[in-house]
């Protein structure tokens, strides 16, 4: 087998050493023996004032944290953010401020629903989320390869998420569960046709596009807005795998998109994307025949055309992955001066969750991990303590406001405030589950694949969709019908014949 940079890490490690350092308890103690316990007699019982193996012990007890609930196997990389283009009318945002500024970042690619061992080349969209190291604190992008997403309304995520999971009481995958809530939700169609065509199995992290997804807000040094989508385009091209492909590496590398990353990075062949934004005005806004804020709808090219920005590059592999990529934490409310929400919901769900999460995985203070620290700023504030204090707790400076002595004073007069706007409307819960489910997810089907890309995506979903029962198949068929009846109309055919070949297969085994 050749070995590979990845197979070669201790290898490396190791050319670094002269002689190997001392080796010490958790608290720095030098140990004189870590191979043998301390015992009375050579069988006998381990003494409690085995100190040593109590220290390994208790610290091996408490190795794990929480698995992310979503987003679980994933693989980091660092890099730089790299402004080649000038958006300054549109945003002050410090990281945009200069053609050829250049921004720290790390990134972090992952699977939704699989558990953090599970196969890197399961069909599932990939997240893409980027935490920008600026001067003004840390920008989340927290994105995927896919411009859009199942559903439109937050309040449906969890249910969502369930069903792209374990069964609770199988503990397996289940088509019922999976069809059920998809075909019962008719917005998730445009997703389902991304998610089942080849760009649900991607070729690697390399050879995917991302998106920021959400519309957000853009706001100039002048307090003007408009809003805006993020797009970063693989300068590597897409590549995406067949079915058949992804299945075979599942089962002969489960960590194929990690360890090609890895490698990537070794070999100086650094990964990069370009950066756009679309640009849509407030009046544009209010007219668009669309909800400009509906994350199952993308904004059409034609319409709003990309503007380039920047570009990514991933120079740098974790030095751990523990402490760098999974307890790296991104929120989509990590955001700076100039880059503000929109009303999208699915974006002001998030805003709340992705804190939330991180406060239960990693503490109050997570962000004082380093890898979560806003280092190109000085954090000041009246917080003060909580689990895992590891910073100085701003000391000596008072932890009350207003007060007298001379205490961080806020910067309302210099251009930090969100800008402002007006709303108004009655206040209820709003139905949006017929808000023109088929119209972009039809312009996909016909429009955008190509024959050969329409084959597979048909297939793709037949070899799922046989799994689920009939009336969830016929459910399925109306809503791709209802995208375009070739759609429809292509996916029975396809799922016909499955039926038939295992229908055929398992009357071979009899
Ligand atoms: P365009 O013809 O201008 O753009 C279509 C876009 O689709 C391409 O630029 C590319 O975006 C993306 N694309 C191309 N091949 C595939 C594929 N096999 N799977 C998924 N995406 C692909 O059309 P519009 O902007 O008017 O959009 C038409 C339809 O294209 C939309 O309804 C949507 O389904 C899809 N689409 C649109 C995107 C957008 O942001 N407007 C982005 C992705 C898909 P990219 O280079 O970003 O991958």
């Amino acid at each position: 087998m050749p070995r590979d940079s990845a197979a070669n890490q201790l290898s490396e490690f190791k050319k670094t050493q002269t002689a190997p350092e001392r080796l010490t308890t958790g608290l720095g103690c030098p140990l004189s023996d870590r191979l043998n316990s301390l015992t009375v007699g050579p069988r006998g019982p381990i003494l409690l004032q085995d100190l040593q193996l109590i220290d390994e012990m208790a610290h091996f007890d408490r190795e794990r944290i929480p698995e992310r609930v979503v987003h679980a196997k994933g693989a980091g990389a660092f890099g730089y953010f790299e402004v080649t283009h000038d958006i300054t009318k549109y945003t002050k945002a410090k990281i945009f401020s200069e053609i050829g500024k250049r921004t720290p970042l790390g990134v972090r690619f992952s699977t939704v629903g699989g558990e953090s061992g599970s196969a890197d080349t399961a069909r599932d969209p990939r997240g893409f989320a980027v935490k920008f190291y600026t001067e003004d604190g840390n920008w989340d992008l927290v994105g995927n390869n896919t411009p859009i997403f199942f559903i439109r309304d937050p309040v449906l995520f969890p249910s969502f998420i369930h069903t792209q999971k374990r069964n609770p009481v199988t503990h397996l995958k289940d088509a019922d569960m999976f069809w059920d809530f998809m075909t019962l939700r008719p917005e998730s169609t445009h997703q389902a046709s991304f998610l089942f065509s080849d760009r649900g199995t991607p070729a690697g992290y390399m050879y995917m596009n991302g998106y920021g997804s959400h519309t957000f807000k853009l706001v100039n040094a002048k307090g003007e807005a408009v809003y805006c989508k993020f797009h970063y385009k693989t300068d590597q091209g897409i590549k995406n795998l067949t079915a058949s492909e992804a299945d075979d590496i599942a089962g002969s590398d489960p960590d194929y998109c990690i360890r090609s990353l890895y490698n990537s990075i070794c070999k100086g062949e650094y990964p990069s994307y370009t950066m756009y934004i679309q640009v849509m005005t407030f009046d544009q806004a209010e007219n668009w025949k669309f909800n400009p804020f509906d994350l199952t709808k993308v904004w059409p090219h034609g319409e709003f055309p990309l503007i380039p920005v920047g570009r990514i590059t991933l120079d740098r592999n974790p030095k751990s992955y523990f402490a760098e990529v999974e307890q790296l934490a991104f929120s989509p409310a990590n955001l700076v001066p100039g880059i503000e929400p929109s009303p999208d919901k699915m974006l002001q769900g998030r805003l709340f969750a992705y804190n939330d999460t991180h406060r239960h995985r990693l503490g109050a203070n997570y962000h004082q991990i380093p890898v979560n620290c806003p280092y190109r700023t000085t954090v000041r504030n009246y917080q003060r303590d909580g689990p895992m204090t590891v910073d100085t707790n701003q000391p000596c400076a008072p932890n009350y406001y207003p007060n007298s002595f001379s205490g961080p004073v806020d910067c309302k007069r210099t251009g930090f405030g969100e800008c402002t706007y007006t709303l108004s409307g009655d206040v209820s819960r709003y139905n949006s589950a017929d808000d023109d489910n088929f119209t972009q997810a039809g312009i996909f089907y016909r429009k955008v694949l190509n024959d050969e890309d329409r084959q597979h995506l048909v297939e793709n979903i037949a070899n799922h969709l046989v799994n689920a029962q009939d009336f969830l198949q016929e459910r399925a068929i109306g809503n791709f019908t209802q995208a375009c009846p070739e759609y429809g109309a292509s996916v029975r055919k396809a799922l016909e014949k499955v039926k038939t070949q295992l229908s055929k297969a398992s009357a071979a085994k009899l």
